[in-house]
């Protein structure tokens, strides 16, 4: 059994052994989904409550330093198993699923939510599962425990991003930095940089020149903020970063008929955007999201300008 199955194999176990799982998973498969066609693609919208715990997360320094950390092992239910990855992480079973096999992948250490320097981590996870979708979210898009440097992963062919960067109907090359082609979606609603490559450093290289020109728009925060998405398939890894200007839309922060309780992340990047609440669920249109978008991306004109400047 190789790695990637092991992990399978340890959601089937703890859905047989851990009753929070067990009722989550179930729960999943009689979700409402509903789906939005744009003609070259699709956005799937999710009604999951469970994911109230992350959608609706303080995730202020303050609140944050008041609770026990959920990643770190101390605190973690005991019926909660891992598998070790590289002596560096813990592949987790999730108990709160968006996808059908669903995993939180915390480092071993208590250390600050932070994508530069762990790069290559999320390369090395792509590769170790390589039946999932491996992602991040900055301490400040998403993540519900900033202080805890974690992934997620997502089992494959769930998030429409997939199968939209294969058939290349709303995306295009637009450079090649060495070893690295670079994509650009002109028309996808939220601004996007994919990479793909075989060659490891060069993806670190290229990530990190990224990482500084994202740094020289928001300088005043600790990393610049961000989704990341990686896969790993026929021998080359395809990663899509999302750089952000917002954590939540206005919506979020609204009262009564206009709020909609949406907290975008890598998951809603990719496609799938959750609503924790079924009247949100109900009311959500087209125009929502082309807003919301709108509101937390950079558009893909300006991430056009940051591509040529590498
Ligand atoms: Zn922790």
């Amino acid at each position: 059994m190789d790695f990637s199955e092991k992990a399978r194999e340890l959601i089937r176990e703890q859905i047989g052994e851990w009753d929070l799982a067990a009722k989550n998973y179930d729960s999943l498969k009689k979700i409402k989904v509903k789906t939005f066609d744009y003609g070259n693609y699709r956005i799937d919208i999710q009604f999951n409550p469970e994911r109230i715990v992350s959608s609706a997360a303080k995730v202020d320094a303050k609140s944050i330093e008041a609770r026990p950390c959920f990643l770190c092992e101390k605190n973690r239910p005991t019926v909660q198993r891992g598998l070790c990855f590289k002596n560096e992480y813990i592949v987790l079973v999730n108990p709160f699923p968006i996808f059908p096999e669903h995993l939180t992948i915390p480092n071993i250490s208590h250390v600050d939510q932070l994508i530069l320097g762990n790069f290559g981590s999320i390369l090395d996870l792509a590769v170790g599962l390589d039946d999932f979708v491996i992602f991040y979210n900055g301490p400040k898009c998403g993540a519900s425990a900033p202080d805890h440097l974690h992934f997620q992963a997502g089992i494959k062919g769930f998030l429409p991003i997939e199968a939209d960067f294969s058939n290349k109907k709303c995306c295009q090359v637009v450079r090649r930095i060495g070893n690295v082609t670079i994509s650009h979606w002109p028309d996808y609603q939220r601004g996007i940089i994919s990479l793909n490559s075989k060659n490891k450093d060069n993806l670190i290289e290229c990530f990190n020149q990224i990482y500084s020109r994202l740094q020289l728009l928001q300088p005043n925060e600790t990393e610049p903020m961000l989704n990341i998405l990686a896969i790993f398939e026929h021998g080359e890894w395809i990663i899509h970063i999302f750089p952000r200007l917002l954590h939540r839309p206005a919506q979020y922060f609204e009262t009564g008929e206009k709020q909609l309780v949406l907290s975008p992340a890598s998951v809603d990047m990719g496609g799938v955007l959750i609503t924790p609440r079924e009247e949100d669920f109900i009311k959500i249109m087209k125009d929502d999201i082309k807003d919301i978008f709108n509101q937390v991306c950079i558009e893909s004109h300006d991430i056009l300008t940051i591509i040529n400047q590498l």
